[in-house]
């Protein structure tokens, strides 16, 4: 199981720096579940003095698919390995939606990501017009497959999937459980058509999507959702302790 809070764009420095102290706190020992807190770029060096030497592990949220160069405003993969990332989130829906993200793109960056050792959780989820198409299965297919396109892995640790409907983020219509357990299904088969039966079981494959401490266990307890990717609940250290709880 894995548990990561994807802050968004919210949290000055001093908020990062209460949250991410709250977070250490109320999580403690959180046994066999992985943890991860992935705030915005700027507070992710002072997130990290607070986070290392204990179980939360640093994530970002973004990143650009090129080393170094004439990008502003971009940050790239070494960078954020060099600040303590372990993960980094990719494809985000805010991403597609708000800044272009292609599939292509999202692919790119995987490859980067990997080479510099750094774990993406690539977000896949269809909006409420595909679904209500009932092109959820094609679009989320697409997306996992065309993210993953020459992607080779070194083990099943080295990546993350998560399904985030579009129409479940920030909304408070979570998927039913029933629902996100369809489409983890679904990317369990193209992950196991991928990478064999061993690496496919293993890889997790988390849901995000108005997770919160009152529908966690139940969406976890799905045989095919390994964890959550959490964004408001978040931003709350009992709610999101209450959340890896329930993992
Ligand atoms: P919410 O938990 O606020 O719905 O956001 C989900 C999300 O987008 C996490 O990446």
């Amino acid at each position: 199981m894995l548990v990561a809070g994807n802050w968004k764009m919210h949290t000055n420095r001093e908020e990062a720096i209460q949250l991410a102290q709250a977070v250490v706190a109320e999580v403690g020992d959180p046994g066999p579940v992985q943890v991860a807190v992935c705030p915005p770029f700027v507070n992710l060096e002072v997130v990290r003095q607070i986070v290392e030497h204990t179980p939360i592990h640093l994530g970002a949220q973004h990143m650009h698919e090129e080393v170094a160069g004439a990008y502003t405003g971009e940050v790239s993969a070494p960078m954020l390995k060099a600040v303590g990332c372990r993960y980094v989130i990719l494809g985000h829906s805010e991403r597609r939606q708000y800044f272009g993200e292609t599939d292509a793109a999202v692919n790119r960056k995987i490859k980067r990501a990997l080479q510099y050792g750094l774990i993406p959780i690539v977000c896949v989820g269809e909006t409420l017009e595909e679904r209500q198409a009932g092109k959820a299965a094609t679009v989320v297919e697409r997306q996992v497959s065309a993210a993953l396109d020459g992607v080779a892995l070194p083990s099943a640790e080295a990546l993350v999937i998560a399904y985030e409907p579009v129409w479940a983020i920030g909304t408070g219509h979570t998927a039913t459980p029933a629902q996100a357990q369809e489409m983890h299904a679904l990317i369990r088969h193209l992950l196991v058509k991928q990478y064999g039966e061993e690496v496919g079981r293993a890889l997790h494959i988390l849901y995000g999507g108005s997770v919160k401490p009152s529908n966690a266990a139940d969406l976890f307890a799905q045989p095919d959702v390994d964890g959550g990717l959490i964004g408001g609940a978040s931003l709350k250290a009992a709610d999101f302790a209450a959340i890896v709880q329930a993992a």
